[in-house]
């Protein structure tokens, strides 16, 4: 074998699982079908704009520890940029970056007039008390407090955050800033204006995306086998949804392990017994590894943890035939490809979890106009969004003959590329 021959084989051999390389092939295809020319890839590439923040922290134990935290803004042309902050330890600059752009691609899909933005803090919130939390959160609305803004730049959950953070990020923006500001964040506790609807807000889209997908494939939802990964925000309202709906969920997860009971499971116990991470199975036993729940069998699947979870060594186990994707960026590149290539039908993250954002952006409009909806209003409103996204990218993506994922980039990026256009920024 020549040397450049087994480079390549090796190429071959390792995937690359790099999110932000992986969301960069994915762009600049997506452009060059719509026949954009490279210009704006180079501006769509990567964010405008990326902060890197370190903050001291006092903790309990009187001593002061600094973190790193990051607040990454892809693009603003569309308009304000838009996403949740994740408070997880493996949160890096890169990882950060992706997430903004597929912000930027969420809103594109769903309409919303936003950019996409991202946020994260290096930091185990599982290891913190309350109180340490808390501080974090305040300290790290502090040091991005410049960038962001109601019309700026409007975080939100993500990973490990959820409406107690956003409420004390809240509060401290309205401390600085010296007025009430609640279109500074969503995702807020209701008494704080947050909006009917926006904690089960990801899983409802996810629990309308797999209504679509199965209605496209004749698959009856009552008692279908669901298997959910991660028992989450996402997660553990994507089983209840499922569950109430007469589907079977055959497996459920968390970061710990797995459990598959081809009975089904108890979703109502389950839901019970976890703690507010998501953490579950390790009250139960007979439990599996993740790795082996993504290949059992099942009709529907959906990965509700983090990212790299299918890859080119497990793509081809899948046993589902519907795969609508609750995290972001559990698919790589090749599993997409080998997926599709087996004829699943892959719900990309980009349309399967915009439920989140998407309630996110009525909380902001209701924020704006001071005067707030329904739960009846806000799930008329979202199915209606939803169901148009599924089908848009669906159709997208047999008039290009391309899988879902780059059908749903097709219809994403293109907005974003009219209005530079429009801007005179190329
Ligand atoms: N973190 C969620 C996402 O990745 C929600 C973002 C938002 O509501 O702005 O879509």
């Amino acid at each position: 074998m020549t040397q450049a021959n087994s480079t390549q084989s090796n190429a071959v051999e390792k995937e690359n699982t790099d999110v932000l390389v992986r969301t960069q092939e994915v762009i600049l295809e997506a452009l060059q079908t719509l026949g954009y020319d490279r210009q704006v890839y180079d501006i769509l590439k990567e964010p405008l704009r990326v902060l890197t923040v370190r903050f001291p922290v006092r903790m309990d134990d009187g001593s002061v520890k600094v973190f790193t935290g990051y607040r990454a803004q892809h693009n603003d042309a569309v308009g304000p940029t838009k996403g949740g902050i994740r408070l997880h330890p493996d949160v890096t600059h890169d990882e950060v970056e992706a997430l903004a752009i597929w912000m930027s691609v969420k809103c594109g899909i769903a309409d919303l007039p936003y950019g996409g933005g991202k946020g994260g803090i290096q930091c185990d919130p599982r290891d913190m008390s309350f109180a340490e939390i808390e501080r974090v959160s305040r300290a790290y609305v502090r040091a991005i407090s410049q960038i962001v803004g109601p019309a700026k730049d409007i975080p939100a959950p993500d990973v490990f955050s959820n409406s107690q953070n956003m409420a004390w990020m809240f509060d401290e923006y309205s401390r600085l800033r010296e007025f009430d500001s609640p279109g500074f964040i969503t995702g807020k506790p209701l008494v704080l204006g947050g909006s009917r609807g926006r904690e089960s807000a990801t899983a409802r889209g996810v629990a309308i995306c797999i209504e679509e997908a199965a209605k496209v494939r004749g698959i009856a939802l009552n008692g279908a086998k669901v298997i959910v990964q991660g028992f989450g925000n996402a997660g553990s309202y994507v089983a209840k949804f499922m569950f109430d709906a007469g589907a079977k969920v055959v497996g459920i997860s968390d970061a710990y392990g797995a459990l598959y009971r081809e009975d089904g499971l108890d979703v109502d116990e389950l839901l019970e017994r976890r703690d507010s991470f998501g953490t579950v199975t390790r009250l139960y036993r007979n439990t599996i590894s993740n790795r082996e729940l993504l290949e059992m069998p099942c009709d529907i699947l959906v990965p509700a943890a983090i990212e790299n979870q299918i890859t080119q060594d497990n793509a081809a186990n899948v046993k589902a035939s519907i795969i609508v994707e609750a995290a972001n960026g559990p698919t790589t590149s090749a599993a997409t490809q080998i997926l599709t290539d087996n004829g699943v039908l892959l719900v990309p993250d980009v349309v399967g979890n915009s439920g989140g954002v998407i309630v996110s952006y009525f909380e902001w409009v209701q924020n704006n106009q001071g005067y707030y909806w329904t739960a009846e209003e806000v799930d008329e409103r979202l199915s209606a969004r939803m169901r148009t996204s599924f089908h848009g990218v669906y159709k997208t993506s047999t008039k290009y003959n391309v899988n879902m994922r780059l059908a749903a980039y097709i219809v994403g990026v293109q907005r974003m590329a009219e209005a530079i256009r429009w801007r005179g920024w190329v």
